[in-house]
């Protein structure tokens, strides 16, 4: 009976369902099954009504399901029976703007096949536009500046539509149509060059002028989608060396773009993962080891092994690497730590003395963005830096939560909303050491409020009292709840959430630095436990950090430290020793012995900083995790040995006791034998290390779920020996994927951890 009469149904969607062509495809898809009805975006999605013959209906509704459009993505499909009113067609509505904003906003997406096509066809109008884009692709997150997303709400409001553009923005049928960034060279956004001081330079063709700047070796600034890059010409050996002194960026990696796959394997080696992330909507700078003899400048990338390596994603991108380079740098614009440059006034004041010219263009950036930062680890992608591609896609819950904010930690700050069963992670923000990068967390946080409208009545922060994010978080209106989360639980956490699974593992989490609850440094965590509530059943045996910070920065003096530790005073005569002048090291032993600013420390990191420095690798660092870094890179993976160590109790806890290891290794270095073997041995001593915890706490808990999270996880060789043998021993190991297993995802565990907390009525 049904199947013959005529059936109408409304149809609530929610997920990423505007601004990604849905409302098109669903006219498609509603007028080949001969349906009537509408279409239009609320604020919390696209609402559908469509009548028409029950089989016809089913068909449809499958459609929807499995046709999506590339960037669409569906969290929530309610249908409901309604009476029929009898429309003789079905059209696409005018949004309404009532109702909550939970709509979702797409992530910006690099410019499509078929938008490519017309950017090289000097037969379209939009030849050789820099800003050609459609339903399928181009700016979103970093223009939005309100929702519904609709281009009022853009930083393109200020460019109205000639009548070509606007024609193809009305028409369903035009894969215009309502791509809200739509443009032409006639009505839209336009390139400008300027010199050093802001300048405009003479040019008909912009773009081919900033190519030629950059053949001649001179330092551009492009414009891109979430900020500015600093460009040069890779290969160009004096180029790279003016950018790395003017950036005061002595060995950190620049990133390199290249022009297509088959350019970037000519540099660097890309396995099928890897290069489906490189080819991916997403186009993160993915970490690629070098190829031998790849031509670059070698200071792209100093003592490194890897490159962080992108292909185009805008259509401006695509138009320089016309230029024939082998890559360019593109590195983000900012001076040394700050963060990422994107208004034209503030990148002509803060990039003086380091850009020779300026490659710009009057569509503004609402929101900074930088690249995300990809590693394949066990053949699957781990997000290190979360940033444009992937923001602001939300992460799922495993279940629903009272709405919290989440300031994160210190470093690689990243803040996160949820909202029901979502959790939204912030951009990459920064490291919180000034108040500049405070202000963008500020800033983040308003604009996440604002465009999920939600107001959270509760926040999450760190245990330590002197974050900048704490005190953010403190100096928030009152009547806010606070919750405190211990940094190595809100790893673990996160590690979880990621999963979306709940209940209690084993977590095994190594990092740097973490505030304990005991007020001591922590970093090399054995926790029990799940969102509410986790216990320390174990850790690295402390040892002293002589300066406090500065023996993160030099880690000679931690090699000294864990050498006093496992030797007492009858130091062996190693290299590392040698290097350090006699009066400092007194003093270095003096500060160790009294404890005088030389704070305990569990830290995992530092264990890694002491090898690489007695191991000869380097004795001072210039960013977070180099010494680390550098010593998984010279590992010889032939080498399955192992340096000894003990497992011990004290209490209720089991101790890394690893006196026996830094002894093995020193002694090690005085043999002679080769840096990678030692590499080697240490990376598997860690491993057979946490095999041994695992079995010991799965005795005493029966867990059979291990949790591997905490920056040192960013180690590929750690992680992907861990998990084979943690699965041998039989356990189900929860690795990160799309939430970074540094402190970048940090957030994410905090602001779950403070949901179940309150849920619980513990907060
Ligand atoms: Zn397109
Ligand atoms: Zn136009
Ligand atoms: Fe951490």
């Amino acid at each position: 009976m049904e199947s013959r009469g005529m059936v109408r149904k409304r149809i609530i969607i929610e997920g990423i369902v505007q601004g990604v062509g849905f409302r098109p495809f669903v006219y498609r898809v509603a007028r080949e099954q001969g349906l009537t009805g509408w279409v239009l975006n609320d604020s919390r999605g696209v609402l559908i009504e469509v009548e028409g013959e029950g089989t016809a209906l089913n068909r449809f509704l499958d459609d929807l399901r499995e046709k999506l459009p590339p960037l669409a993505s569906i969290s929530r499909l309610d249908i409901m029976d309604i009476p029929p009113v009898g429309e003789n067609d079905f059209v696409i509505r005018a949004s309404s703007g009532e109702a909550s904003k939970t709509a979702q906003i797409s992530p910006d997406t690099f410019v499509c096949a078929d938008c490519l096509r017309e950017l090289f066809d000097p037969q379209d109008r939009r030849y050789r536009y820099p800003f050609i884009n459609c339903t399928n692709c181009g700016p979103r997150f970093t223009i939005v500046t309100d929702i519904p997303y609709d281009r009022p709400n853009t930083t393109m409001a200020g460019f109205p539509m000639c009548a070509p553009c606007r024609e193809e923005y009305d028409d369903p049928g035009n894969r215009r149509f309502h791509a809200q960034p739509n443009a032409c060279p006639a009505c839209g956004p336009r390139m400008t060059l300027l010199d050093a001081d802001g300048r405009e330079v003479a040019a008909t063709d912009p773009v081919a002028e900033g190519i030629r700047l950059l053949r001649a070796g001179r330092i551009v600034a492009v414009k891109g989608l979430g900020g500015f890059h600093l460009a040069v010409d890779a290969a160009n050996e004096s180029a790279v060396a003016d950018l790395r002194r003017r950036k005061e960026r002595d060995e950190k990696p620049f990133a390199i773009m290249a022009a297509d796959t088959a350019k970037a394997a000519a540099l660097a080696a890309i396995g099928p993962a890897e290069r489906q992330l490189l080819e991916g909507v997403e186009r993160p700078i993915v970490l690629l080891r070098q190829k031998k003899g790849h031509g670059l400048s070698p200071l792209v990338a100093p003592r490194n092994n890897f490159f962080g390596l992108m292909l185009p994603y805008t259509p401006l991108h695509h138009l320089l690497l016309e230029g024939n380079f082998e890559a360019l740098v593109m590195t983000s614009a900012n001076v040394s730590d700050e963060p990422i440059v994107y208004e034209d006034g503030e990148a002509l004041s803060r990039l003086h003395g380091i850009a020779d010219y300026y490659l710009t263009h009057n569509r503004r950036i609402h929101t900074r963005t930088d690249d995300s930062i990809v590693r394949v680890m066990a053949d699957r992608p781990v997000v290190l830096r979360r940033s444009r591609g992937y923001v602001p896609r939300g992460v799922f819950l495993p279940s629903e939560q009272p709405s919290v904010l989440a300031v994160g930690a210190e470093l690689k700050n990243a803040v996160c909303l949820t909202q029901g069963n979502r959790a939204y992670l912030s951009q990459h923000i920064g490291d919180l050491k000034n108040l500049e990068v405070l202000d963008s967390l500020a800033r983040n946080v308003e604009y996440f409020s604002a465009i999920l409208e939600l107001k959270p009545q509760i926040v999450a922060h760190d245990l330590h009292p002197d974050y900048l994010s704490t005190r953010y978080a403190e100096d928030l209106p009152g009547g806010m709840e606070r919750v405190s989360v211990q940094h190595h639980h809100a790893h673990l956490a996160s590690c979880l959430a990621e999963h979306r699974t709940t209940g209690e593992v084993i977590g095994i989490i190594f990092d740097g630095i973490g505030y304990g609850a005991d007020g001591h440094i922590w970093g090399g965590e054995f926790l029990v436990g799940g969102y509410a509530d986790c216990r320390r059943a174990g850790h690295f045996m402390n040892t002293p950090m002589p300066g406090g910070d500065a023996a993160t920065r030099e880690p000679y003096r931690m090699a000294l430290s864990y050498l006093h530790q496992a030797y007492g005073e009858d130091l062996p005569l190693l290299p590392v020793l040698g290097r350090i002048p006699a009066q400092d090291r007194k003093l270095l032993v003096q500060m160790i012995e009294k404890g005088i600013n030389a704070p305990l420390a569990s830290s995992c990191g530092r264990l890694f900083d002491a090898v690489a420095s007695m191991a000869g690798i380097r004795d001072r660092v210039n960013y977070e995790g180099q010494a680390a870094l550098e010593l998984e890179q010279a590992i010889d993976r032939e080498d399955g040995g192992c340096y000894p160590f003990f497992l011990i109790t004290e209490g209720e806890s089991l101790v890394f006791d690893h006196r026996p290891l830094v002894r093995a290794v020193a002694e090690a270095v005085q043999a002679g034998d080769p840096t990678g073997l030692i590499s080697a041995r240490f990376h598997n001593s860690l491993v057979e290390m946490i095999r041994q915890v695992c079995v010991n706490l799965r005795l005493e808990t029966r867990l059979e779920r291990v949790v591997l999270s905490g920056g040192v996880f960013q180690n590929r060789y750690l992680t992907e020996r861990s998990v084979r043998v943690l699965e041998g021993e039989g356990f189900k190991v929860l690795t990160h994927s799309l939430v970074p297993p540094n402190d970048g995802g940090l957030a994410l565990g905090q602001a779950v951890i403070a949901g179940h907390r309150v849920a619980m009525g513990m907060g």
